[in-house]
């Protein structure tokens, strides 16, 4: 008669084809059979950690797929595996300066505080590191204390120890044959890790390897593309600003003007330009020289620019001659803002390394009611004929033209 173990283990492994691995597996007497029953006892775990790992990291390569950045993956990798591994910090370091440098990249960890956090450097010439390089195998120190008493050099090991960590289990991360960088699992266990696990992380480096290396390039891209998008609104900034004060530039504020002017004739409200020059630069420039000159430029534009509000525009028509634009501006607020400017510039002499400097400014407007069918010469002529006439009458004021 056939023992009925056997009948329930063929049962056994039938389902575990199915892909069920909690089958009920009967032991009983101990004998030859029994020895089988353990066997695949043992088998049906295997395979059910196995299958869940292969489940996880199918997981995180979809998501990678789907664009996920480095950090994410490694965020996955972390909440992913342990429950089926043992680690209370991974870590993830790459390699750089061509293979000169290792640099800790990321690290996640149930310790109170990292000690070795992204950003520390070390070189990986004569470190223990180099070893995992060339033998392309994960390593295992499973008493992290004993091992940095035997390597009192090792910093990285010094600052794993004191964030709580007593074992590790080091794998190096290949992509395209060429090695890029280290996986680090630790545990504030000793002795938590043996073959099986260095068996697994032999297995899943390759894959992982890959992965990362996807999500690495995509970073990357990711990187180049803000590079490129900050390249683009410095080259903004370059076209619309003048370099030496800061303010927009000639053609950008007469822009701004028509902008504000079209506003204006749509709103049916009224819009003032503000012609400010300096008084006597010449003079100044002659005096104390061109680069005092300059910084004397930009301290005037700083106090007339402290005078204005956030909408109004302030820019450099050209040499010391500046256009304020405000909208709405009608000749109230317009005069109110051209004396605070004046009495800015003129209440205290400017510091400059050659001593005091009492510098003055005038100011011509152009008021306008109606903006409708005005075009801008007729404002900045006008604007410009008011501030000939505060030069005449004296400098150091302001003057006031309404365009009808
Ligand atoms: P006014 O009161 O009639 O305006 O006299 P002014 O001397 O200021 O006028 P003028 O137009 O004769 O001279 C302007 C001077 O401004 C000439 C030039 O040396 C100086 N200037 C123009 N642009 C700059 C600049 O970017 N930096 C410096 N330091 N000086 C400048
Ligand atoms: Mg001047
Ligand atoms: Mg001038």
């Amino acid at each position: 008669m056939t023992d009925p173990r056997v009948e329930r283990y063929r049962q056994a492994t039938e389902a575990m084809q199915e892909g069920q691995f909690d089958v009920p597996i009967p032991i009983g007497e101990p004998d030859e059979v029994s020895r089988l029953g353990v066997a695949l006892k043992r088998l049906a775990e295997t395979l059910e950690t196995r299958t869940e790992q292969a489940a996880r990291l199918a997981a995180i390569t979809e998501k990678v797929n789907q664009g996920l950045v480095l950090e994410d993956v490694l965020d996955l990798v972390y909440e992913s595996f342990r429950s089926l591994f043992p680690y209370d910090r991974i870590g993830l370091s790459l390699m750089a300066q061509e293979g000169h440098i290792v640099r800790a990249h990321w690290a996640r960890s149930e310790a109170r505080e990292i000690k070795l956090r992204a950003g520390y450097a070390a070189t990986l010439g004569g470190s223990s590191l180099e070893k995992i390089i060339k033998t392309g195998q994960p390593r295992i120190l499973n008493d992290l204390e004993d091992y940095l008493e035997k390597h009192p050099q090792s910093d990285s090991t010094r600052k794993i120890v004191a964030e709580g960590m007593r074992s590790s289990l080091t794998c190096p991360l290949i992509a395209l044959g060429k090695p890029f960088g280290f996986l680090f699992f630790s545990s504030m266990e000793k002795n938590a890790y043996n073959e099986v696990h260095q068996g697994f992380f032999r297995e899943i480096a390759g894959q992982l390897s890959v992965i990362l290396e996807k999500s690495r390039l995509y970073q990357d891209l990711l990187t180049a593309t803000e590079r490129l998008q900050e390249a683009k609104v410095a080259l903004e900034h370059q076209a619309t600003r003048d370099s030496l004060t800061e303010l927009w530039n000639r053609r950008s504020v007469l822009d701004l003007l028509k902008r504000e002017m079209a506003r204006a004739s749509r709103e049916e409200r009224p819009l003032t330009a503000v012609m400010v020059d300096i008084d006597h630069f010449k003079r100044i420039n002659d005096e104390v020289g061109h680069l005092v000159g300059d910084e004397v430029l930009r301290e005037l534009t700083r106090r007339v620019g402290s005078c204005l509000r956030s909408a109004d525009i302030l820019g450099r028509l050209g040499g010391e001659e500046f256009l304020i634009v405000l909208y709405p501006g009608d000749e109230q607020t317009a005069w109110e803002v051209m004396e605070r400017a004046r009495e800015a510039c003129a209440a205290r002499p400017v510091k400059t390394e050659n001593g005091e400097l009492v510098v003055t400014v005038s100011l011509g407007a152009a008021v306008v009611d109606r903006v409708n069918g005005l075009d801008i010469p007729t404002v900045l002529r006008s604007a410009d004929s008011a501030l000939y006439r505060a030069k005449n009458e004296g400098r150091n004021r302001s003057i006031i033209e309404s365009v009808a």
